[in-house]
């Protein structure tokens, strides 16, 4: 069902982001124009909305060519805006551009329209910034494909007013997807905050000889139930891009990392990156995880996650619901946690902390001071959430 006083959605982009958002956004009922720099590509965005719909074609309510009917598509900025409640941005991943593009925005659309960009990694505060009422600026952040993927996250920049997030939330809703709110815009929000150490601790553990490639995959999938491997998983969404993500954000970056980079074996896209694609690819077995520290991992994990909490970025709840459907996580890593025991999370770090002297094990306050309150967990009937019938609720 469509949101009250949102009835046309522009989106900018018709790329692999854009054409999915303009599609579940017509799904959904919403009258869309769909707007890219290049007719070609405009053309090519609609098309493969066409192929999508068709295979969707069972689970419509309506036929394919209705849904379509409610697509336009321009290469003009102005017509593309000018009566929409909603953009969605869904240009390249630079800030100027974007910086740009919202500047010709707040010209071309009333006051009442809401903004939207679904940047991966840009901070919704610069972009908002270019904006005089950047109260109407959220991040809308999808992920890929949209059509496919439930969860949206609804970010907050600086100065977001509640209301816009209010209407992101309720838009997220009428569009069947699942929204989680990120109350400040910290690198990586919540989903990439905690991808970063599933792919980076382990990367650390084999740059430093204490693992291989393939027993921190096999470790991950086949005793701790993640769905993909860490390895497996950069190569798939290539290694450049976490590398990138570190470099950005001043990380120190693992020695293993930045070999595959500067050979250019970049994952899946290059035939090559942790396997070698054009041979047997990944290639690990259940066997292969033996003596592998998942909770090195797990407890690097948890840590952002209590970081995102004691921050006010986001509840327990949502950074669980985000890494289950962002990621396909067995389980939340909050609720993880409290089944581990905090305090055994919490002494981990701690050991690893001062056998290494490395500065991303020390222990985020809230971390501590949760067990220092006898919070840590489900044995405890507290953790990050509370068992009010004990640890069997
Ligand atoms: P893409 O390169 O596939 O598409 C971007 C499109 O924007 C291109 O077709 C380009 O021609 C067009 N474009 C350039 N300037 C424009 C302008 N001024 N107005 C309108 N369109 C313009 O990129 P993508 O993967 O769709 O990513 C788009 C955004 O979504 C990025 O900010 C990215 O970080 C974010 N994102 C991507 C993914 C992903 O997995 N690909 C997931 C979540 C978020």
């Amino acid at each position: 069902m469509t949101l009250e006083g949102i009835d046309r959605v522009a989106v900018l982009g018709a790329g692999s982001m854009g054409h999915g958002i303009a599609e579940v956004a017509a799904i959904a009922g919403y009258e869309v124009t769909m707007r890219d720099i290049d007719q070609e590509v405009v053309d090519d965005g609609y098309d493969r909305i066409r192929w999508s719909l068709e295979k969707l074609a069972d689970r419509l309510d309506e036929p394919t060519a209705a849904v379509l009917d409610r697509i336009e598509t321009t290469t003009d900025l102005e017509s593309a805006v000018a009566d929409a409640d909603l953009v969605v941005e869904a240009a390249p991943e630079s800030l100027e551009l974007k910086r740009d593009l919202f500047d010709d925005l707040e010209e071309a659309t009333t006051a009442e329209t809401l903004l939207a960009t679904n940047t991966s990694s840009l901070p919704i505060t610069e972009i908002a910034a270019t904006v005089d009422a950047p109260e109407r600026v959220l991040g809308l952040h999808f992920f890929n494909p949209p059509v496919k993927m439930d969860l949206v996250e609804v970010i907050s920049g600086a100065e977001t007013s509640d209301a816009a997030i209010e209407r992101g939330v309720d838009w997220v809703e009428s569009i069947d997807k699942t929204p989680i709110r990120v109350r400040k815009d910290v690198r990586g929000f919540v989903v990439n905050s905690i991808v970063g150490p599933f792919c980076g601790e382990p990367a650390w553990m084999v740059s430093n000889g204490d693992a291989t490639v393939r027993q921190a995959d096999a470790a991950m999938v086949h005793r701790r139930g993640y769905p993909m491997g860490p390895f497996e998983l950069a190569d798939m969404t290539g290694i450049d891009v976490g590398y990138h993500v570190r470099q950005e954000g001043d990380a120190d970056i693992p020695p293993v990392m930045a070999e595959k980079v500067q050979s250019g074996d970049l994952g899946r896209k290059s035939g090559a990156g942790y396997y070698d694609y054009e041979d047997e690819g990944v290639t690990y077995e259940r066997g292969d995880g033996e003596g592998f520290d998942t909770l090195r991992v797990e407890a690097r994990m948890i840590d952002r996650a209590a970081f995102l909490v004691g921050e006010d970025v986001a509840t327990p709840a949502a950074i669980d619901t985000g890494v289950r459907l962002g990621l396909g996580f067995p389980e939340g890593i909050c609720r993880r946690a409290d089944e581990i025991g905090l305090e055994t999370v919490l002494e981990k770090l701690e050991t690893l902390a001062a056998e290494t002297g490395a500065d991303r094990f020390e222990p985020h306050p809230t971390l501590e001071s949760l067990v220092a309150d006898g919070k840590t967990g489900t044995e405890a009937g507290e953790g990050f959430y509370e068992y009010d019938d004990g640890p069997d609720s």
